[in-house]
Parts: C-alpha cells; structure tokens; sequence
C-alpha cells in the first residue's frame, strides 16, 4: 500500500491561511490502513485546526468528508456540492488522491495535508517499510521474493557489496542487509546456485515517468 504521513501543523495552516470555507477530504485505502489519512484522522485535522483559528480569532468555517477512495474519479462525484460549497479544499489522501481531486474540480484549489513516502508493508502496528520503488520489470522472482532494488540503500542487483557487518547495511547500521536477506531466503527455497548468476543491469526505460497502463491482460 501507498505509505504517506500528515504534514505538520504549521505547514497545513499556512497552505489555508486565505480560505474560510475549507473541505477535509480523507481517503479509505491506504492512508486509513496506514492511520494517516483516514475517517478518524481528518476529525482530529479538524478539531486541531478549528482551534487553532479560534485563538488566532480566524473566521474559518471547516468541514470533514472522508470518500472511499481519492484516486477514482468515480468516488469523487459523492463530495462534489461539499467541494462547490468550498473555497479550498485540504487533501489527505496520497499525491494521487489530491492530483485526482485537482483534476475533477478544476476551479478549486486542492492542497496536501499528506507526505506521500513510499509503497510499502506494515512489520508491526503502526510501524511501515518500504518494500517496492515500482521499478516497472519486478525482479523478485530472481532475489527470493525480496527487492534489493528498494531495500538495498546502494540498490545492487548482484550483492552484497562487502560492507555488510553483523547482518546489517553499511548505509544505514539499523537495517538488516537486503543481500543477507536475500542470501537466507534463496537458501530456504534451496535455490543458493542461483546467486552464482550475475543479474544483467536494469533497464530503467521501463521505469519512464509518467508510468501509463492499460488494464486487461
Ligand atoms: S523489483 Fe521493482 S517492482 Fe519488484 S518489488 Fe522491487 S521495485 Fe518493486
Ligand atoms: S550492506 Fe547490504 S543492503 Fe547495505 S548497501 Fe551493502 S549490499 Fe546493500
């Protein structure tokens, strides 16, 4: 799922500072599953920044929507006399969910309440990592289901690269090295010869922004 983190208070206000009407749109994928960006956060976005312009006796009307989904023109249709009644609208949703939003309601400036940071799993409650660049050409059937493109810092095909110490990376001494993991796994599946093949360098053209798809196999 798509990992993305609330921006601080400070930057959201000053994004609002000039709208009185302003719309809170949460998003019930991925930043809800993540407790980012979800029902409950944009209740809390709201009652923060209602008191916050209270105090600074701002005249700021504010209101919270959360839709199913922001990247799907089609769930946006459910907010849209919300938007019409709005002068600004405040996107929790991923950069997708708000560029959607921006797109459909062209007269209506849209701004990230979100810092969108990466594709990625849950290792434990409330604890994220990233797990997948979308490189566009998976190579995980070759690493033993484990992307050393993301998960390696220095993104090697063929590793490690000798700097691994007690099992962790040499870039960053709190993470295991993407290479050991590697190494451990290919070894499980009794695959181990398979690293004595050298992986040929990527093609990044598969990797051209921005990325277009046409569903269907
Ligand atoms: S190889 Fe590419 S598509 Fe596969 S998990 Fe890694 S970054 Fe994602
Ligand atoms: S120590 Fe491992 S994960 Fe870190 S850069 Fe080297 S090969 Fe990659």
């Amino acid at each position: 799922m798509v990992i993305a983190e609330i921006k601080s208070l400070k930057d959201i206000k000053k994004m609002i500072e000039n709208f009185k009407r302003v719309l809170i749109v949460g998003c019930g994928e991925c930043v809800s599953v993540c407790l980012t960006g979800g029902q409950k956060q944009v209740e809390l976005l709201s009652s923060a920044l209602r008191i916050s312009s209270r105090n600074n006796k701002e005249k700021r009307i504010l209101k919270g929507k959360t839709i199913s989904r922001q990247c799907e023109p089609k769930y946006l249709e459910n907010i849209k006399k919300d938007i019409e009644e709005s002068d600004a609208v405040l996107s929790m949703a991923c950069g997708a969910g708000v560029q959607a939003l921006s797109e459909k309601f062209r007269k209506i400036p849209v701004f990230p309440a979100m810092n969108t940071k990466f594709i990625g799993v849950s290792d434990e409650e409330g604890n994220f990592i990233e797990m997948c660049a979308a490189c566009g050409d998976c190579i995980l059937s070759l690493t033993g289901g484990i992307c050393p493109v993301t998960r390696c810092p220095k993104g090697l095909l063929n590793g490690p690269c000798g700097g691994s110490k007690n099992g962790k990376c040499e870039a960053n001494p709190e993470t295991p090295c993407a290479w050991l993991l590697i190494y451990e796994r290919m070894k499980e599946l009794d695959k181990i010869d398979d690293l004595k093949n050298i992986n040929s360098p990527k093609d990044w053209s598969k990797n051209m922004r921005p990325g277009k798809l046409k569903a269907g196999i």
